[in-house]
């Protein structure tokens, strides 16, 4: 009899492929190895090493393995056969997901070295007219510690001019491995300061990291030490032999967070994050598959790294929206990271002081324990929040009169201004600007939301649609209008407004080159007055000492959303961004516009106490049947017409007829189109999540044999950010 094994491809391709092993081969799951594939060659990885292929059906051979070990560990392959099926994404994509871009495409697993140069002195002069080689000499004379090919490349100069130094022997070659080795306690940990009586408190009641699987909610105010308490575990807790993973968001990862981890660990922290190059990326890879005793600081996919005897994860911001990924594998970070510490039997703890709604039910429901951490470190207050009543006010880029003020008076005082732009909330429900009435579906308790394109509003739970108003039906005021707009020009209307303070734009336009968040880091650290204008990214990691008043410019965009999760998102960055101000002496002010300066929430913002606005979000979110009670997927589709992706979604909707099953829409998304795509979305509601995981499977198998029009696309995301 023949031995086969079942073989996953980097192909979007839900099914396995079974081949025949030949004689002699060792397999194991996990294992890269060579395949015919159509009339190519591929890499595979075996998923299993016995299989049952239909009879009949004449199979392959296996070429050859690529390496004698398993490119991922049980334990990581189990992490991702459970992913592919939870998050229904073909199982090969997962998997390869999970390697380094250099494995992915079959390249030898190990370590590539670096070339290193380095200039010589010498009295051999070069030629008058070799201006480049002069120019790459005298820069590479200027690097005490030499510098690397790439370093090299990307300062400008090219291998030909190095390999003509070269020649003249005014350069040196040598090579090194793409990262240091990791050494234990190298250099010797410093003293971390004395943790707080409230602080070692919080301490005691984390799991101590000898026992299994449990995870911990640990709820502490911005500032109030939640890093300080995560060392303290890891110094005292982490054997020398072990691993461990913490996660942060990909804008956190600043020199001042890791050099915390430094301190105590020297080079035992490895990081993982988007600018590593190819080298870098294996090299860190390997150390973590080897099982080198690894610290590892990362974003969102180092939750997938191959680690080996992984002792403790700790997720920082857990609540942060970049934990899940957007497209592709369109799997949570966190929740992977909850997952893998039950598969690998140890503590995980999740930080923020904003929690997720999920995170703080499950901790509320006793699955997650709770630790609270309510004071700031040293003497830093919390900031004082107000609402500002923009009703019947003329806004200008957004902003009001009394807004202006306060900033003029900030500015004159010598600190600093930090403006708040809420992108996130911008769903476009129509609002009077003169009363702060809202449109609602007369069919159901939501919003109706405006659609540019044929100015209609829609109702995003029903099929409810009507033509768009000019004037508000409670008030006739004309100044009826989708929330949100009106905040492009804020940036224009400061800069005019205050000629001689530098207005300073954060967002991800303004930040994506290398380097131009430090440039704008460095000149908020200076001191000097500036005005900050800004979206989420500035809710994120930073201390901004001298910044003492915080403007929100739409509050209620947050709060009138179709997006479910808006208003949640709303009080987290507003806390958030508050968090960032007044971290030095002098106490932060925050000031919130907004037409709605009687809705409880807002109130409760004032008082800072997250969790009781966590408790009320909560609330809502039951009333209206969504997550976390209720567990939610969304099918999107996308074509060169509405009609055309309409069309798919109704079929789809027919698949889903099932009772237990609740379903909204399909509907045009909020940005209905894209690129020359018409974009429409069928959500999809339940309280039984094993009934919608299996009926997705069947659905997506069913679609995936499906032929659609050209340029039609389907896809399914299952417990979404956005909707
Ligand atoms: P969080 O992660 O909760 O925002 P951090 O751990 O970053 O808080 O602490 C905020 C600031 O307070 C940091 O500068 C930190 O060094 C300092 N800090 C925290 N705990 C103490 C302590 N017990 N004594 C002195 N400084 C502390
Ligand atoms: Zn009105
Ligand atoms: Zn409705």
């Amino acid at each position: 009899m023949l031995k086969t094994a079942r073989i996953a491809v980097n192909r979007p391709l839900r099914r396995l492929f079974d081949y025949t092993i030949p004689d002699g081969l060792k397999l194991h799951p996990g294992q890269r190895v060579r395949i015919p594939f159509g009339r190519q060659q591929a890499i595979g990885l075996v998923v299993d090493t016995e299989s049952s292929p239909t009879p009949g059906i004449a199979l392959k051979p296996i070429l050859s393995t690529l390496e004698e070990w398993s490119a991922l560990p049980s334990e990581t392959l189990n992490l991702l056969k459970w992913a592919s099926t939870y998050y229904q994404h073909p199982t090969g994509e997962c998997l390869f997901t999970a390697l380094p871009p250099a494995l992915r495409k079959g390249r030898p697993a190990h370590e590539k070295k670096q070339q290193w140069w380095q200039a010589q002195a010498s009295t051999n002069p070069l030629p008058a007219n070799a201006h480049k080689q002069k120019a790459l000499y005298d820069w590479l004379s200027s690097k005490e510690e030499g510098a690397s090919t790439r370093d090299i490349t990307e300062a400008g100069f090219t291998r030909t001019q190095l390999d003509s130094l070269l020649n003249r022997g005014l350069v040196t070659e040598s090579t090194t491995d793409a990262l240091e080795a990791v050494e234990i306690n190298k250099p010797p940990p410093l003293p971390g300061p004395e943790l707080s009586p409230v602080q070692l408190d919080a301490a005691a009641q984390l799991p101590t990291l000898q026992e299994g699987f449990s995870s911990t909610l640990l709820y502490g105010i911005t500032g109030s030490g939640k890093t300080e308490l995560y060392l303290h575990q890891l110094k005292r807790q982490l054997p020398d032999d072990k691993q461990a993973l913490v996660l942060i968001p990909e804008i956190n990862l600043t020199p001042q967070t890791v050099s915390r981890f430094r301190r105590y660990f020297g080079n035992r922290v490895v990081l993982w994050h988007s600018a590593l190059n190819d080298g870098e990326r294996l090299a860190t890879w390997l150390r973590v598959r080897n099982g080198e005793p690894v610290i590892l600081i990362g974003t969102r996919s180092s939750v997938l790294l191959p680690f080996t005897c992984l002792k403790t994860i700790i997720v920082d911001e857990e609540h942060d929206s970049s934990y899940k990924q957007g497209e592709g594998f369109r799997y949570s970070a966190r929740d992977l990271a909850v997952y893998r510490a039950h598969l690998n039997d140890c503590p995980i703890i999740l930080g923020s002081a904003t929690p997720s709604l999920e995170s703080y039910q499950n901790a509320k429901q006793g699955k997650y324990s709770l630790v609270r951490l309510e004071e700031r470190a040293g003497n830093a207050r919390p900031p004082e929040i107000s609402l500002l009543d923009i009703r019947s006010r003329p806004l200008e880029g957004g902003l009001s009169r009394p807004a202006i003020e306060a900033i003029r008076r900030t500015i004159e005082n010598g600190e600093q201004v930090l403006v708040f732009v809420n992108r996130r909330g911008f769903a476009p429900v129509m609002m009077c600007f003169d009363c702060g009435h809202t449109m609602e579906c007369p069919r159901c308790d939501s919003k109706l939301t405006y659609h540019r394109k044929d100015r209609a509003m829609r109702c995003h739970h029903c099929d409810f649609q009507m033509a768009a108003r000019d004037h508000c039906p409670e008030c006739q005021s004309d100044a009826f209008k989708p929330v949100g707009q009106g905040t492009e020009r804020t940036e224009d209307i400061l800069a005019d407004t205050f000629p001689g303070t530098p207005v300073v734009r954060v967002d991800r336009d303004s930040t994506q080159r290398k380097d131009s968040i430090h440039k704008i880091l460095e000149r908020v650290n200076s001191g000097a007055p500036c005005i900050l204008v800004g979206t989420q990214m500035l809710a994120k990691g930073h201390d901004f000492p001298n910044v003492t008043l915080v403007i929100v410019v739409n509050a209620d965009g947050g709060l009138f959303s179709v997006d479910f999760r808006a208003p949640e998102q709303l009080v987290q960055t507003v806390l958030q961004v508050s968090g960032r101000a007044g971290r030095g002496e002098k106490t932060g002010r925050v000031l919130i516009q907004t037409c709605h300066s009687d809705h409880p929430l807002l109130k409760t913002l004032c008082h800072g106490r997250y969790l009781e606005m966590a408790d009320q979000l909560l609330n809502e979110r039951q009333n209206c049947h969504l997550p976390p009670f209720r567990s939610m997927a969304i099918f999107r589709a996308e074509s060169p017409t509405m009609e055309g992706s309409l069309q798919v979604l109704d079929h789809i909707k027919s698949l889903t007829q099932v009772a237990g099953i609740e379903t909204w829409g399909p509907l045009p998304a909020i940005i209905a189109r894209r690129a020359d795509k018409h974009r429409a979305q069928l959500v999809l509601n339940t309280t039984n999540r094993k009934l919608l995981n299996t009926l997705l499977s069947k659905i997506c198998n069913k679609l995936e044999q499906t032929k659609f029009p050209v340029g039609v696309k389907w896809m399914i995301d299952v417990d979404p950010m956005e909707t």
